[in-house]
């Protein structure tokens, strides 16, 4: 994965202030849990998956205490602006993706990973005529793959 153009603040390597420049332009008030949760979220660009728990786990970690429920609730307010792209696994696994661009995943059903496809898969895939009265919203395809 391409690392993310971001020219939101002047300086990349202040991870506060570069949060904080982020959460202004995705029009959201910069909180403190917020700011927290999006260092730790767009800091490792080599970690791009990620789910409410283990968010959590490495914000308690980083020695925040935020809530699970606020860190929940705070993936979906990023997803609803656009920050993340929400990818469901399954019925009960939902993870997070801070790359937001057109691309696809294996999901490893025994270790739970979640692998970028760096083909793009789209361009080979014929979509059906949409049911009526509908608009395309994009294509979600999900390879399952085991050990
Ligand atoms: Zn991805």
């Amino acid at each position: 994965m391409a690392p993310k153009e971001c020219n939101a603040c002047s300086d990349p390597t202040n991870n506060t202030e570069h949060a904080i420049a982020m959460l202004e332009l995705a029009g959201l008030r910069a909180t403190g849990a917020r700011v927290i949760l999006t260092t730790l979220l767009f800091d490792d660009i080599s970690d791009c998956h990620t789910t409410a728990e283990i968010l959590y786990e490495k914000a308690f970690k980083a020695g925040s205490r935020v809530s699970l429920a606020t860190v929940y609730n705070t993936l979906r307010l990023f997803t609803s602006v656009g920050l993340l792209r929400q990818i469901s696994v399954n019925s009960t696994q939902v993870y997070f993706d801070t790359d937001t661009s057109e691309h696809q995943h294996f999901y490893n059903e025994n270790t739970g990973e979640l692998i970028n496809i760096k083909e793009n898969l789209l361009a080979e895939i014929i979509l059906p005529e949409l049911p009526e009265c509908t608009r395309l919203m994009g294509v979600d395809m999900l390879v399952l793959v085991s050990n």
